[in-house]
């Protein structure tokens, strides 16, 4: 007989160990070597089978080896030592708090996926990861976030891989009560319910989940509850299970049920209302409308006011650069639920408008999160260098007119939390050599501090854990893999990893492009080369399954198979062995399409070398000194070649590079490799982290849009209201401004360097105050078809006078540089609460 449904009785803990239940329900464990250890050390055979989860083990222990825990002074002493150390992080004051100046009082953070750890599923790669770092992060440096998602009943799914080497996906469904989560309730103790008004005049309800991660809130709003119809039970059933009118209902829960949620959770706990919303990728982007509806029902404004406030305050982070990644809903559907009670009070027309693509080569019937997320986000950035470069020519139609290198969508380079991916062994070594856990911004270059052996017998330690991992993954996946499973990899033998999703840009199976010269590289009597590989591919998606189909087949040729393996399941859990474990960690994706990638910096914060096209961080990070650049082919005329001349780059490297340089011993240890890998920590160990990301995250984008939201909420949001009659007036009068003339006199033919340039502009300002306007002078180098190239300066003209109509600017330049110059006179929008003058893609040129 099958339960209906399953749960866990807790035994009552004694007052001695009462402290566990508090370690349990913070994720602070998850990062905190010793918290963790301590949970694992109450029976380290239990703790793998649940999963390793604190709330579990303690639901899962038992009475009688909880008593016995309970008489064991020294036990008991560490649960106190960690409770305490608990305590004084949730409370001390920390980076934020010693910040001077203003500063954003509560940032509401938004992502469709959280990856907090291996026993909270609810991410499928890299986004979701990089937002638990994000919150892990802002939590260990004081900032005020608070977290918003949903909460999927199966997270995602885990991966099998059947005999054939098919990808078989599974969905275990999630006790949220035994893995440590909260239920949001009021005063009365009766759960909190967020409703939204649906199509068919119905009501879709959903519960609120708090997971504690150190000091951050995270809310997971859950649609399963008794308020709610069977088939609106389902909303939150899976992480992108579904398309369409499923997946929009997950979007509208998550953003218009999220602000909701974050109100209650401020009425309930006493906290500030949030004053910076970020959105990590577009999925959440109707939180905007929300509160956009919010201002226009409560506070009396109109659509165009409540949408500058909004956007004031709005962060967006664009996370892709490939369109399969945007999530694009039919505008009809939109239409639809934008006509029933969801967000009354707001024009449902001028709300769909906000996300249409009404640029060429758009979609009519389309409504595309991404443009809703950059017309509500006032202040955006995409996720490495080469990626805001990339985003700004990409979205650069949103801004027609405007200069690509305009486009206002700067970049944060992504990172990773340290103490969440640094191994344990590390940290511990770490610890020993620098006196803190802090693993990262130490100097590891110097032998006296570590020497070679200790830090080529932790790099091996490691190693020998992924092995070990590796065949008992191999062994449990039964029966073809059994038989040699105990076989598999070598600690001696050179390791390159490679994990990841598996969408094509990735290129999963660009190592098999020729499968003759792998299989040299692998089975090299002498200097041979191991792999690791990993990957899951999204269940609806069956080129990607055929590409790990076709990888499982090759690594079970008895000739290769044990020096490749593909380990099923790859998620965090497997990915805090994998990463360690690995010499080299490998990254090839078509480029400019990885839009940051961050596994590869997890795996150099523990000593690995990357080898990888130079895109997303490592185009910004590579030295020539941390690993390799995969050249690309960018002369090639087709997608096949390109294929064939990076993978036969690929192999190049390993074989002429890589592999002596790891071979080379002194004594046994690879002595010029780990002057490599010991750069790399110190290098990397400062930049790649999600602390740093999380500072300029408060410098760049938080602190500016609390600034900016309160300059336009005072007085009953008067510069709001005032920058919206500021804004409809110049897009209304735009067509009609125009520089009429330009005029350089006084300047020869042949301008020689230390001569003064005149510049003096007619423009005609349509009926707008000279005040409303910049006119600039542009200048810089110009190239032989006379366009302004790299740098360039700009220079305000004033307004000197009126001529004929219309309104004289001059200013004055010194040619101060030599050879071929040119400049251009144009005129933007001024304004103080503009952040950048061409956000509206207004610009007029001389011509
Ligand atoms: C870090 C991580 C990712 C993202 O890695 P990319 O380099 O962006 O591909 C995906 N999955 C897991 C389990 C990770 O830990």
């Amino acid at each position: 007989m099958k339960a209906l449904r399953t749960f866990t009785v807790r035994p009552v803990l004694s007052e001695r160990l009462a402290p566990l239940d508090r370690l349990a329900s913070n994720w602070r464990w998850s990062w905190s070597r010793a918290t963790h250890a301590l949970f694992a050390s109450m029976d380290p055979g239990l703790w793998a089978q649940v999963g390793e989860n604190p709330s579990r083990m303690l639901g899962a222990l038992g009475q009688a080896r909880l008593d016995e825990l309970g008489r064991d002074e020294q036990f008991v002493a560490r649960v106190n030592e960690e409770d305490e150390r608990l305590r004084a992080y949730l409370t001390g004051d920390r980076w934020f708090q010693s910040l001077p100046g203003p500063k954003p009082a509560h940032i509401a953070y938004f992502s469709p996926e959280f990856g907090v750890d291996g026993s909270l599923p609810q991410y499928s790669g890299g986004l979701g990861i990089l937002a638990g770092d994000h919150l892990k992060s802002a939590s260990d440096l004081g900032v005020p976030l608070t977290g918003v998602g949903l909460f999927y009943r199966a997270g995602y799914f885990r991966q099998s891989i059947a005999d054939d080497g098919w990808q078989r996906e599974s969905y275990p469904v999630l006790d949220p009560y035994g893995l440590g989560l909260t239920l949001l309730r009021e005063d009365d103790d009766t759960p909190v319910e967020i409703t939204l008004a649906v199509t068919g005049g119905r009501t879709l309800s959903a519960r609120v989940w708090v997971a504690d991660i150190g000091r951050v809130p995270l809310l997971l709003l859950d649609s399963e509850t008794p308020a709610n119809p069977e088939d609106l039970r389902h909303v939150t059933d899976r992480l992108y299970g579904g398309g369409g009118e499923h997946r929009l209902l997950q979007e509208l829960l998550l953003g218009i049920g999220g602000v909701r949620a974050v109100r209650a959770w401020c009425r309930i706990t006493g906290r500030e209302e949030p004053d910076v919303y970020h959105t990590n990728e577009g999925h959440a982007g109707f939180q905007g409308l929300e509160r956009m509806a919010e201002l226009i029902t409560g506070e009396d404004l109109g659509f165009d006011a409540a949408l500058a406030q909004v956007r004031a305050s709005t962060v967006f982070t664009t996370h892709t650069p490939v369109p399969a990644g945007i999530d694009r809903f039919s505008r009809d559907l939109v239409a639809e639920y934008l006509a029933t009670d969801l967000l009354a009070g707001l024009d449902a027309d001028r709300a769909l408008a906000l996300g249409a693509e009404d640029y060429p080569g758009g979609d009519a019937g389309v409504f595309n999160m991404a443009v809703l997320g950059l017309h509500l986000g006032q202040h955006a950035n995409g996720v490495s260098r080469l990626h805001g470069t990339v985003s700004r020519a990409m979205f650069g139609t949103l801004w027609p007119g405007v200069d690509t290198d305009e486009v206002p969508i700067g970049s944060i380079t992504n990172g990773v939390h340290a103490p969440t991916w640094v191994h344990p062994a590390l940290k511990a070594l770490s610890e020993r050599a620098f006196g803190d856990a802090l693993t990262t911004e130490h100097d590891w270059r110097d032998r006296d501090v570590v020497g070679d052996g200790e830090l080529w017998a932790v790099r091996t330690a490691m190693k020998q854990e992924l092995i070990a991992e590796a065949r008992g993954r191999l062994a449990a996946a039964g029966s073809t893999a059994g038989a040699w499973a105990g076989n598999v990899l070598d600690p001696d033998v050179l390791t390159i990893g490679f994990a990841r999703r598996v969408p094509t840009y990735k290129r999963l199976t660009l190592m098999l492009r020729d499968p003759e010269r792998l299989t040299r590289l692998l089975t090299d009597p002498e200097r041979p080369v191991q792999i690791v590989i990993g990957g899951k591919s999204h269940p609806a998606d069956d080129s990607g399954k055929l590409l790990i189909q076709q990888l499982v087949r090759f690594s079970r040729d008895p000739k290769v198979r044990d020096r490749i393996v593909f380990l099923p399941d790859y998620d965090i859990t497997l990915a805090k062995t994998l990463y360690p474990g690995c010499d080299v960690w490998l990254n090839n994706p078509l480029r400019p399409l990885e839009a940051c990638g961050t596994s590869g910096m997890k795996a150099a914060l523990n000593g690995a070398l990357n080898l990888s096209v130079l895109d997303g961080w490592w185009d910004e990070w590579f030295d020539g000194r941390n690993g390799w650049a995969i050249p690309t082919a960018d002369t090639a005329t087709s997608d096949s070649e390109r294929d064939d001349l990076e993978a036969a780059a690929l192999y190049d490297l390993i074989e002429h590079q890589l592999v002596p340089a790891f071979y080379d011993r002194d004594g046994g240890i690879p002595v010029g490799w780990l002057e490599r890998v010991r750069h790399t920590m110190t290098d990397l160990g400062a930049k790649a982290t999600s602390d740093r990301m999380v500072r300029e995250y408060v410098g760049a984008l938080y602190t500016p849009a609390a600034v900016h939201a309160h300059a336009l909420a005072a007085d009953g949001h008067a510069a709001a209201i005032e920058l919206a009659a500021y804004i409809a007036r110049v897009q209304a009068a735009w067509a009609g401004v125009r520089v009429r003339s330009v005029d350089a006199s006084g300047l020869a033919q042949q301008a020689r360097a230390g001569e003064r340039l005149i510049v003096r502009a007619e423009v005609e300002l349509s009926g707008l105050d000279p005040a409303d306007v910049a006119v600039q002078l542009v200048s810089g180098r110009a190239d032989a078809d006379g366009d302004l190239t790299g740098e360039r300066s700009v220079r305000a003209l004033d307004p000197t006078g009126a001529h004929e109509g219309a309104t004289v600017f001059e200013t004055m330049l010194d040619l101060d540089v030599t050879g071929p110059f040119g400049y251009t006179v144009r005129v933007v929008p001024q304004h103080p609460h503009l952040v950048s003058a061409v956000e509206f893609g207004l610009v007029a040129f001389a011509s």
